[in-house]
Parts: C-alpha cells; structure tokens; sequence
C-alpha cells in the first residue's frame, strides 16, 4: 500500500479565476506574517509558501469560481462541503 505524504498541494487554475482575492482574505494562514501561503500576484493570488498551508480547505469552499484545488494534508477541513461554507456566506 502505497504511502501518504501529507503534503499539501495548491493549484489555482490561472483562466478561472476572476482575482476576487476572497481566497486570500479567508485564509488563515495569511497573517502567518513570516511565511503568507499566497502574495497577490498580477491580479491574481501566487502561491508563495505551500508548506504554510494547514489544508483546512477554506480557500477551496471560498472560491466562487472554482478555480483553485486543494489536495493532499489531514484532510481535518472544518468545512464539509461547499454547501456548508456557502450557508455561512449566507449568515455573515
Ligand atoms: S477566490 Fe478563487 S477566483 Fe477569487 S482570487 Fe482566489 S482563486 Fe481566484
Ligand atoms: S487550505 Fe486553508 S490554510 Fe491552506 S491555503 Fe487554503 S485557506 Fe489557507
């Protein structure tokens, strides 16, 4: 059986994104101020630092035009589906 390695995997799918920089604004891990997983790139967010990522899925949920993936780590996302972030979108 072949052996998970935890790491975590972001891609943003560069024609999708629409560069709302919601994904930026949701992520934990932007005010890890030493090492931001994403910079806001040319218009759209660069991944900088992927070993920050706590794979929590937040970005992944966030992205309305499902333009960025997250792959690999715990796989401990507080967010079930997108369906559940988009009921929290709904409340806040
Ligand atoms: S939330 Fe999605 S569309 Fe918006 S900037 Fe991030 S990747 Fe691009
Ligand atoms: S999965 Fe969570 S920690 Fe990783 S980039 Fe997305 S919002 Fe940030």
């Amino acid at each position: 059986m072949e052996e998970e390695s935890g790491a975590v995997r972001l891609e943003i799918d560069a024609a999708r994104c629409i560069g709302c920089w919601e994904c930026l604004d949701a992520c934990p891990q932007m005010r890890n101020t030493e090492y931001p997983v994403f910079a806001r790139g040319e218009g759209k967010p660069e991944v900088i630092n992927e070993d920050s990522c706590i794979a929590c899925l937040t970005c992944q949920a966030i992205c309305r035009a499902e333009a960025l993936t997250v792959s690999g780590g715990s796989g401990k996302s507080p967010w079930p589906d997108k369906r559940a972030w988009a009921k929290c979108r709904a409340i806040f």
